[in-house]
């Protein structure tokens, strides 16, 4: 069997229109195929719905920790954007390599999988894990019940490479996230008499801008991390639908807002001053003019932050095989790490091929210099493996 090198591996994958929300199987079936050509096992983790699944694969011993390889496997619409080629179809011009997720981050997932017949023929000593999930794009979902599998293991992997576009750089941290919405009843009436009703909108409004000065607000406690290109942890509203007609007081408002947090903040802290806002000075005063007025928060997704030492041995071993030392650097966009550092206590570095610049945008690419960065990095990994058992 002629080992497929990871260009040709790119060019399966990125024909397969893995979409979030939308079955990601027959990439799944093509890597279980593929390891299973090489005498490797996978486990699937499915949805509720089966239309979807991560796959999970060890090589080398099972005894062992070891190093876990973790990509996602969905890409991000492409609907609405204007590209100059098909983008599931994997496009070679002047070096670059042009196709949906060719950089975010199938690129990486097929560097990892170039790298399997090494991995399996020089009987590494240390464990290499392959984790790749699904729906990542929206919201970490697949990873998720990933880390669950993985609890109830006995043996976990100690590291994680989360192969995200960083140009091949180990970055040791992110923000988590949450979004919420905030749901005003308040109590309609003629827009006339006014005092006859509780208007949801503008008490909503008030929370809206306490939300808003939350950021002021960190920043004055100094609750700040230079090492991230917005220093704070943030807090935005980004929907807001309430009332019906001009000349009625509304009765109901909701709106969506996010926090994209600092991992070192204590983030059930931070959300509990809103909803003690909330509860203790906007609530009392609505329910004073009617007792049925109330205000409910309920999360919509969220996902925690990474922070990992930058002097802690897997950041030392990601450097080392990629050639780059680590200058501590820190990025604005969430990765699985989070769930992964948190659910299962893994050391995590994000380092994988390409470019976040290029990631969701029309006409995404990888050049072929970071693939080959990427090939040499997996090699590093394996030689390393090879020598040393953890
Ligand atoms: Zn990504």
């Amino acid at each position: 069997m002629q080992p497929l090198n990871t260009e040709q591996i790119l060019n399966t994958l990125v024909g397969f229109n893995t979409t979030s929300r939308t079955s990601n199987l027959e990439l799944i079936n093509y890597v279980r195929n593929y390891l299973g050509d090489y005498g490797v096992g996978s486990t699937l983790i499915y949805n509720d719905e089966g239309d979807r699944a991560n796959l999970y694969a060890t090589i080398g011993p099972d005894d062992l920790s070891g190093v876990m390889l973790s990509g996602h496997t969905d890409v991000v619409p492409v609907k609405g954007q204007n590209w100059d080629s098909d983008p599931f179809k994997l496009k070679l011009q002047d070096g670059l390599l042009y196709g949906r997720g060719s950089s975010d981050m199938k690129g990486f997932i097929a560097a990892s999988l170039a790298a399997v017949p090494q991995m399996v023929g020089s009987h590494i000593k240390t464990p290499i894990h392959l984790a790749f999930s699904y729906d990542e794009e929206i919201g970490c979902v697949g990873a998720k019940d990933l880390v669950d599998k993985l609890k109830l293991m006995e043996v976990k992997p100690k590291y994680g490479i989360i192969g995200e576009p960083t140009s091949m750089q180990s970055i040791i941290g992110h923000k988590g996230k949450r979004s919420y919405r905030a749901e005003f009843t308040g109590l309609s009436c003629h827009s006339a008499y006014i005092d006859d009703g509780v208007n949801a909108i503008e008490y909503a409004a008030h929370l809206v801008l306490f939300i808003q000065q939350m950021n002021q607000k960190l920043l004055q406690r100094g609750q700040t991390d230079s090492a991230y290109s917005v220093n704070h942890s943030t807090f935005q509203t980004g929907v807001i639908k309430g009332g019906t007609v001009i000349n009625i007081v509304p009765k109901t408002c909701h709106f969506d807002f996010e926090v994209r947090h600092l991992p070192q903040d204590d983030i059930e802290a931070i959300l509990t001053e809103i909803t003690s806002y909330a509860e203790q000075e906007i609530l009392p005063e609505m329910q004073a003019k009617n007792a049925d007025c109330n205000i409910t928060f309920s999360m919509l997704s969220g996902y925690p932050g990474m922070h990992t030492h930058p002097d802690s041995a897997c950041v030392a071993l990601a450097s080392s095989l990629s050639h780059h030392a680590c200058q501590g650097e820190k990025v604005s966009f969430g990765t699985e790490g989070g769930l992964f550092q948190e659910g299962l206590n893994l050391s995590c570095v994000v380092c994988g091929p390409g470019s976040i610049e290029q990631a969701h945008k029309p006409n995404e690419f990888i050049s072929q210099a970071q693939l080959v960065e990427c090939d040499n990095f997996m090699q590093a990994l394996v030689h390393q493996c090879k020598e040393a058992s953890f």
